[in-house]
C-alpha cells in the first residue's frame, strides 16, 4: 500500500530538479503523474521512464506555466486521459537576479509571470476539478526568500512571498470544499537552479546553514509527500520550511 495510491498527481516544471524528484517520490508511493515542462526532448523522456518504472501511468506535456491559455488546454488534456487531478505541484520557476538598482522591467515581469501567475493559471484550472471532486491538495513551491527576503532578488522574494499569500488565501476560499493549500519553502537546495550561482556564493550559503549540508531535491520531496497525502488531512494555510534550520 502507496500513501498516495489510487491519486492522480499534476506536477509543473518536473523534467528536473526539486519537481522530478517529487514526482519520483510521488509515484514510488502509487501515485499516476502528469507533469509539464518547456519542451518535451530528451530529459522529459528520461524522467518519463523513471516515472513509469514504478508501475504507475506517467504522461508529459510541454506546456509554459506561465501561459494561461496553455495551461488551461494541459488541464483539459489531463483530464480526459487520466480523469481526475487530486495533487497540483506548483513547482515551476526561474530566477533572474540582480539588485533593484540594476533591475529591468522584463526581469521583474519574467520571474512574477513564471513563478507566481503560473501557479494562478494552474490554480484556476484545476480547482473546479478538485472542487467537483470534493477534494484536492495543491501545494506551491515557495522558498525561504519569500520569508526573509534577500538582496539581489527581489523579484524572486516577491514571486515566492505572493505564493505563500496565494496558499493561504485558496486554503480560506476553497477550504470547504475539501481543498488544501500549503506551502513549500526550500532552502538552499542542491540543483541545476542553484549550481548556477557562482562558487563564492553558493559557498556564503552553505555557511548559512545549521545543518552543514545543502539539502536534496529527496529532502523537499519529502516534506511534499506528506502534503500531498492524507497524512497531511488537517493541514491548510501552512508553510512548511525545509532548509536545515537556515531561516528559522
Ligand atoms: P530547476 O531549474 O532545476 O528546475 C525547474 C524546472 O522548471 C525546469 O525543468 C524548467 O524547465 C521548468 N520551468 C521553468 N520555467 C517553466 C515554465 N514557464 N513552464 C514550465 N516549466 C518551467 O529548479 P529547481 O531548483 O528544481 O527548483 C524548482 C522549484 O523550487 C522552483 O520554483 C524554485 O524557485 C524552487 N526553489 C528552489 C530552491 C533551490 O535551492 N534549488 C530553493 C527554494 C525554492
Amino acid at each position: 500500500m502507496g500513501l498516495l495510491d489510487g491519486k492522480v498527481a499534476l506536477i509543473t516544471g518536473a523534467a528536473r530538479g526539486i519537481g522530478k524528484a517529487i514526482a519520483l517520490k510521488f509515484a514510488s508511493e502509487g501515485a499516476d503523474i502528469a507533469f509539464t515542462d518547456l519542451a518535451l526532448n530528451e530529459t522529459t523522456d528520461n524522467t518519463l521512464k523513471e516515472i513509469e518504472a514504478f508501475g504507475v501511468k506517467a504522461r508529459a506535456y510541454a506546456s509554459n506555466a506561465a501561459d494561461y491559455e496553455q495551461t488551461h488546454e494541459v488541464v483539459k488534456e489531463i483530464m480526459a486521459e487520466f480523469g481526475h487531478i487530486d495533487v497540483l505541484v506548483n513547482n515551476a520557476g526561474i530566477t533572474k537576479d540582480g539588485l533593484m538598482m540594476r533591475m529591468n522591467e522584463q526581469q521583474w515581469d519574467a520571474v512574477l509571470t513564471v513563478n507566481l501567475k503560473s501557479a494562478f493559471n494552474f490554480i484556476h484550472a484545476c480547482t473546479p476539478v478538485m472542487a467537483k471532486q470534493r477534494g484536492g491538495s495543491i501545494i506551491n513551491m515557495s522558498s525561504v526568500v519569500g520569508v526573509s527576503g534577500n538582496a539581489g532578488q527581489c523579484n524572486y522574494s516577491a514571486s515566492k512571498a505572493g505564493l505563500i499569500g496565494l496558499a493561504k488565501s485558496i486554503a480560506k476560499e476553497m477550504g470547504p470544499r475539501g481543498i488544501r493549500a500549503n506551502c513549500i519553502a526550500p532552502g538552499f537546495i542542491i540543483t541545476d537552479m542553484t549550481n548556477a550561482l557562482p562558487e563564492n556564493v553558493r559557498e556564503e550559503w552553505a555557511k548559512q546553514i545549521p545543518l552543514r549540508r545543502g539539502g536534496t531535491p529527496e529532502d523537499v520531496a519529502n516534506v511534499a509527500l506528506f502534503l500531498a497525502s492524507d497524512l497531511s488531512s488537517y493541514v491548510s494555510g501552512q508553510v512548511i520550511h525545509c532548509c536545515g534550520a537556515m531561516n528559522c
